[in-house]
Parts: C-alpha cells; structure tokens; sequence
C-alpha cells in the first residue's frame, strides 16, 4: 500500500528530516529586533529554496516588514481538495541568554528522561511544526514523483512581532491565497499527549467606563452620606453583571451562542481534563462559571464577561477620607459563535447608563473588539484530518476550542472565506517564547506521519 511506503520513507528519512529543521533553527531571524531583518531574510530564502526542491512555485514577497512566502503546486489530476498550509519562520527573542543551556542558535539534539528533543529557539514555535508539513511533502513526492494535490503554502515572518503585514498581505493576494480549507500548525496536542484539532475561538471585546458624580473630590465628613459616591455605583453596576447562577445578564448577551452538539459534548466528557489540577495550579477549587456547565465549556464554549481592572478614590499609603468624583473600570468579554461584539458593546452600555442614579453620569472608552472563531466542521478535511491523528497517535483525536484568540484563523475566514484547522503538536512544557524551548522528536517524527496520512485520506 502506498502510505505504507510514504511512512516508511518518513522513517528512513528522519534523521535528514533533522538536520534539515537544525540548518533552519541555525537562522537567527528575530523578527521583532531590526538588528535580525537580514536573518530574517535568509530564513525566507531558505525556505524558498526549500520548496522549490519540492516541485513548488515558491517565491520570497516583500511586504513593509518582514517578507511572506507563498508557494504554490498545481496537481494536474488533482484528486483532493486545495489546501493553504500556513506557518510562520520567526522567532521570538532569547534573552535572558543566561537561563539557555546552550546557545538558542546552536540547536542541538538532546536525551531528557522524556526521551529526545531538538533544544533551540523555533524548534517548537513554529519552525518545526511548519517543516512537518515541509517533510510529508518530500517523503510523498520521494515515493509518487509528485504531491497528492493542489496546495499553496504561505509563511509568515512576522508572527512574533504583530503581524503587521499579514492583513493587508492577504487582502491584496486574496484570489491567490484563497484554497478550500487551511491548516495552521501553530498549536499544540491537548494536555500534552490527545491530538487536537481547534475549531473553536472565543472573540474579545474590550470596554473602559468612568462614573461621574459631584465636580470634585470632597472630604466624606461634610458630605458623606448625602452625597453619591461613584465607587457605589461602579460596583453596584459590576455587582449586577452576573446573576446567582454565574450567568451574564446584559440583555441579549447570549444571542448568537451556540448550543454545543451531542457528539461534541461527548467528545469533550472523553477528554482527560482534570479541572480539579487546572484549578489546584493555581491556587483554586470551585469553578466560577454557570452552574450548568463543564469546566471545559466554560473555557471554550461559553462567553464570559470579567472585570479587568477597576480604581478610583485614594490609593496610596495611609488614609484619605475622600469621596471621589469619579470610579474607573476595565471590563472585557470573551466571545463565542456568532455574538456581535457591536450588539454586545451597545447593550452593556445601554445597562449601564440605564443603572446611573440621579447626578451622575458615564463615559466610555472602547479598546479591541473582534469575533469568535467558529469553523464549520463540514468539508471532508476536517474528518479526514481527525481520523488520521486517531491512526497516528493512537489516542482518539478530538476537535476543542481555544479560550484565549489565535486571531490568525479568525483572518481565514473574514479575508478569504475559508474554515480553518487548527493542528500542532507542540506540548505543553516545550517552553516556547522562554529559555530552552524544545521539540520532542516523537513530535515531530508522528507529526510528519500525520500530515502524509491525512494527505492520504483527503485523495484516496
Ligand atoms: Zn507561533
């Protein structure tokens, strides 16, 4: 059979495949220091040369910052769907240098009582998670004299630093870009050992109020008592945001949440997520969300509103009896489905200005607002990709959401059009972004095997 052989090659071929990520991991390219722009140059052209050894059309595009790479294979009889692979070549910065135990551009290959790993900056975040993609490729074409079907590669070199380009980049080459399913590997396997593939992204919208009440600060022996206090009805107001069931009551707020489907219930119940641990590493024991749901929905599923920030009055050492003229907030809301961060913005301000007492009034401040994530699970891709982590990894593969926002899928869909996958197999220790970040080999050796099977699955 000819995945067999595909596998076998990716086998034969790891330790190559190795030295390979390590030439690329040798490239210091930084992308947020400008003292690196000539590595992060050399990181690109690396890769162009790279996938043009693969039968790629690949060219290095100049953007303001740092350039993208765009690569493109036409598969004549294409059998499967277009797929967009994404990554990125950048790297965070190292410092403080003194915590590495070697030079984080000298990677290297190292036992641990974990078995092995690739030690240096990239190795997990994202080089060797793109170079998985890169090595299925090769190991398929080693084997078929070319790729099972058509396929656009793009890297980034700015992910680290903002992505500033990246919008703009994807709205000026839209048509070019455009496949039907992409697969970002930027992620990592749920609690470092269920493969995992995110379909869900919770949203944020950001909001700042100040309540004022008298035109000054007073001293609260001549007015307290008859005089409001904006802290009062700050925190009042704050008070009533949520209901006794953890609920949040800004009229409408739950519109557009979906409700989680059967099979994706059961999904997340086959999960081993130990909340009790998530919730004991931090000093806590009792979920805080609405009464009715899991842990798990809580953070993926389930739209929250909390308190970031909240000041006013005196402060500082000692005491001051003061009655402030005016109390300050930062509240945020994370979003899931189809919820309207405008709908919700306009709503939690109608509350708030419908709960201001007499002589005092509110004035706000909006920061960042941006939608959920929500892929529709519908193309092929989606299956195919979930059956071949369950044959690879051995453990049921699971489709979870994210609680925090990876805002790069949420880009594939408002830009382009296209559902996202999101798939990695980093784990949860590989200290990404921190000294000695790491890639296990096992990751990136079943890595390379799960894309040649999923390749597999898609064009069969
Ligand atoms: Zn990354």
């Amino acid at each position: 059979m000819s995945l067999d052989a595909v596998l076998a090659k990716i086998d034969a071929g790891l330790p190559q495949a190795t030295e390979r990520l390590l030439d690329l991991l040798r490239i210091p390219s930084i992308s947020t220091d400008p003292a690196y722009k000539a590595d992060c140059e050399r990181a690109a052209d690396w890769l162009v040369k790279d996938l043009e050894s693969l039968g790629f059309e690949a060219s290095k595009r100049p953007t303001p910052g740092h350039p993208m790479v765009v690569a493109h294979f036409d598969a004549p009889e294409s059998a499967g769907p277009h797929l967009l692979f994404y990554g990125h070549y950048d790297v965070q910065p190292v410092d403080p240098l003194s915590l590495w135990s070697r030079d984080p551009f000298d990677p290297q290959i190292e036992d641990t009582p974990a078995g092995k790993v690739i030690r240096g900056r990239g190795a997990s975040d994202d080089k060797g998670q793109l170079m998985t993609f890169l090595e299925a490729c090769r190991a398929w074409k080693a084997e078929h004299g070319t790729l099972p079907c058509r396929l656009t590669i793009f890297l980034e070199g700015e992910e680290e630093s903002g992505s500033p380009s990246l919008i703009p980049f994807m709205k000026e080459n839209a048509d070019e870009l455009r496949a039907d399913v992409a697969l970002i590997c930027d992620t990592g396997l749920f609690e470092s050992k269920t493969p995992a593939i995110v379909t869900m992204l919770r949203g944020l919208l950001g909001e700042e109020l100040t309540i004022h009440a008298a035109s000054k600060d007073l001293h609260s022996g001549m007015y307290g008592g008859v005089a409001m206090n904006p802290i009062r009805v700050l925190t009042g107001i704050i008070a009533g945001l949520h209901d006794d069931t953890g609920r949040v009551t800004v009229p409408g707020f739950y519109d557009g949440v979906p409700e989680l489907s059967d099979e994706m219930r059961a999904q997340w119940q086959g999960l081993a997520f130990d909340h009790a641990r998530f919730l004991g590493d931090v000093g806590l024991s009792v979920p805080a969300g609405e009464a009715d749901r899991t842990p798990l929905e809580m953070i993926w599923s389930r739209p929250t509103c909390e308190v970031n920030g909240i000041w006013g009055g005196y402060t500082g050492d000692g005491f001051k009896t003061v009655l402030p003229a005016e109390a300050h907030a930062k509240i945020s809301f994370r979003l899931v489905g189809t919820q309207d961060p405008f709908a919700i913005r306009e709503a939690f301000r109608a509350y708030v200005k419908g709960s201001l007492p007499a002589d005092c009034s509110v004035e706000f401040k909006r920061h960042g607002n941006s939608p959920a994530g929500q892929m529709s699970i519908e193309h092929p891709a989606f299956e195919a990709s979930r059956a071949a982590l369950t044959d690879e990894w051995g453990v049921a593969a699971a489709y979870v959401g994210c609680g925090g926002s990876i805002p790069i899928a949420g880009y594939f869909k408002t830009y382009l059009d296209m559902d996202a996958m999101l798939i990695g197999f980093g784990k949860d220790d590989d200290q990404i972004h921190s000294p000695n970040e790491k890639y296990d080999m096992e990751s990136f050796h079943k890595g390379i095997r799960s894309w040649a099977r999923m390749l597999d699955r898609l064009t069969r």
